[in-house]
């Protein structure tokens, strides 16, 4: 079979169009415009803005009021500051 550049230019896009899509747990179907970069061991997720409120805002509130953050995926403490879990970037 001869994939021609229509083809395989199409495909492209398809998977830059999956890589971009929210990856956010609670499903989503927004652009993402933002990567939440993960401690070492739980990698990095791409999401929405909305889902970055979702995800950063209770971190922050947890390490004010606790001092330390558990990982939603992994369970691990995380003790001083949001930085320590996770880093926002934007894409
Ligand atoms: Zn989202
Ligand atoms: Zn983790």
């Amino acid at each position: 079979m001869t994939v021609t550049v229509a083809d395989s230019f199409a495909s492209a896009i398809a998977g830059i169009d999956d890589a971009l899509r929210c990856q956010s747990r609670w499903g989503c179907e927004r652009a993402a415009a933002w990567r939440l970069v993960l401690h070492p061991g739980c990698g990095a997720v791409l999401v929405c803005t909305g889902h970055r409120d979702a995800f950063v805002d209770p971190v922050v509130a947890c390490v004010e009021e606790y001092g330390a953050v558990r990982c939603p995926y992994c369970r691990q403490v995380f003790v001083g500051s949001i930085e320590a879990m996770v880093t926002v970037k934007p894409l």
